[in-house]
């Protein structure tokens, strides 16, 4: 890809749309940068911005500079569907993200992970498994270090591991993982898709370039995954958590096996691991059928599910309070990762739930809500649309705010008992992030117990 002298035009400034337009000005375009957040949004980056000579467009998207640009670069939270975008394409100008552009300065092969949950979690036990095998890897993309950054550090180097989501998908056009993995697809973004299917489509994305010598690693209990995968070039390797079937990755009560071409069928003990729930021994499988398929061993794969602890907000333990636990699953910002996150206690549960509705039905959650929760606290936007679901198998308490939540939460609770926070919504109502969101959760955690 020659771009020298080119006029591009970045829309989107966050890490990765900053990392763009430095990679850029270095490979000598000229480059606008553009947001439709206020300027004082960005004033850290400014001065930075100013001393590499862009141009720069905030508060706006200003239609006559997308259509001027030789090549316009999105980053993931600009929709590719905004009006100056549709026009500029329609006009002929291409549209790529920053996974494309990065990948055409990429010389290492790709492990590609997507799907609606685990991603993150999934990135990180792969890389592990493959340092654990002996390779060199680096890990980013959706998660961390943005594709473009790692350009400069592919010396010496055997694989990136990347995560990868949809709406960075929706913009690629030759991206292309040697491996690519889709761990699930369930109801998410519908804010941001027409419907379903069409989120679905932009997940299959992933498969689009793949090659009969590249590998695609998919959820054989997902019908979503299967109804897109059925005409693929690429060599498929299924894993199914659910049953026992003909697959190259199952689950026998709490060991995972895979099957092995060389040594046959091949198991890895996973009571006492740290990762906790049977989402993550999903994970698990479709991590060690990746780490399999670019020569990684069991070896590598059974030391990483060791000592891989998770990640924070993910079904997180925090603390225990008069014989009450309290987990934090601020990350779990969709309907499903609360099933799952549910489906991994087997006591009463204390839930809270809420926060700004991304679109989609409650309805699948009510089985799990039957078997295990005694008392459901919604708080922020959501709660109007949470209650009328629940409010007949299950008491309801509305609250105002997250120590409002905990303390009432420990109120209810009883010695055995486990108060989780998993929102089934974004933060963004109340908070900056998911995080900020699990760190106040965990802050009164600790005024209630005063530790
Ligand atoms: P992502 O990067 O896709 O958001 P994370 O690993 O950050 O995934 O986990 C997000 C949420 O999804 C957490 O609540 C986590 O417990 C839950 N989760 C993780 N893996 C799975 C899975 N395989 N299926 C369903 N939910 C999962």
């Amino acid at each position: 890809m020659d771009l020298k002298n080119k006029h591009i035009v970045v829309a989107g400034l966050g890490r990765s749309g900053v990392s763009v337009a430095r990679f850029l000005v270095a490979q000598g375009c000229s480059v606008t940068v553009t947001d439709n957040r206020k300027p004082q949004e960005f004033q850290e980056i400014l001065p930075e911005l100013n001393a590499l000579g862009v141009d720069i467009e905030l508060d706006r998207h200003e239609e006559t500079s997308f259509a001027n640009a030789d090549l316009i670069v999105l980053s993931p939270g600009v929709p590719h569907t905004i009006g100056p975008v549709v026009s500029a394409k329609a006009k002929g100008v291409p549209v790529i993200g920053e996974i494309e552009l990065a990948y055409h300065f990429l010389h290492t092969p790709i492990l590609a992970i997507t799907g609606t949950n685990g991603k993150s979690t999934a990135t990180l036990l792969l890389g592990e498994m493959l340092r654990q095998s002996g390779f060199n890897v680096l890990t980013g993309g959706n998660l961390g270090t943005p594709l473009i950054e790692l350009i400069d550090h592919q010396e010496g180097v055997d694989f990136i591991v990347a995560e990868i989501s949809s709406f960075q998908l929706d913009t690629i056009d030759r991206f292309r993982p040697h491996v690519s993995v889709i761990l699930n697809i369930t109801d998410d973004h519908l804010e941001r898709y027409t419907d379903f299917d069409d989120y679905a489509r932009s997940k299959a994305r992933i498969f689009e370039n793949q090659e009969v010598n590249d590998i695609c690693i998919i959820n054989d209990a997902d019908p979503a995954i299967l109804a897109i995968s059925e005409n693929l070039t690429a060599t498929k390797f299924a894993f199914n958590c659910a049953q026992i079937v003909d697959t190259r990755a199952w689950i026998d009560g709490q060991t995972l096996w895979f099957h092995t071409p060389d040594d046959g069928d091949q198991p890895v003990e996973c009571s006492g691991i740290p990762l906790k729930g049977r989402h993550n021994l999903e994970n698990a499988a479709a991590a060690g059928l990746a780490t399999l398929a670019v020569g990684g061993t069991m070896a590598g794969i059974t030391s990483a599910l060791k000592t891989f602890e998770g990640l924070h907000h993910r079904v997180e333990y925090v603390d225990t309070k008069n014989g009450v636990a309290f987990y934090d699953d601020s990350k779990a910002t969709n309907v499903d990762a609360v099933v799952r996150a549910l489906e991994s206690f087997s006591g009463p549960v204390v839930l809270i739930m809420g926060g700004r509705d991304k679109g989609g039905s409650y309805e699948s959650l009510k089985p799990q809500m039957a078997r295990c929760v005694k008392q459901l606290i919604v708080m922020g936007e959501a709660a109007e649309k949470i209650e009328p679901v629940f409010k007949d198998m299950v008491p309801v308490a509305w609250v105002r705010n997250m120590r409002e939540a905990v303390f009432l939460a420990a109120e209810t609770a009883v010695s055995g008992d486990t108060v989780l926070l998993s929102p089934a919504c974004s933060s963004f109502d109340m908070y900056t992030s998911y995080a900020q969101r699990g760190d106040d959760f965990v802050r009164s955690i600790a005024q209630l117990t005063g530790r």
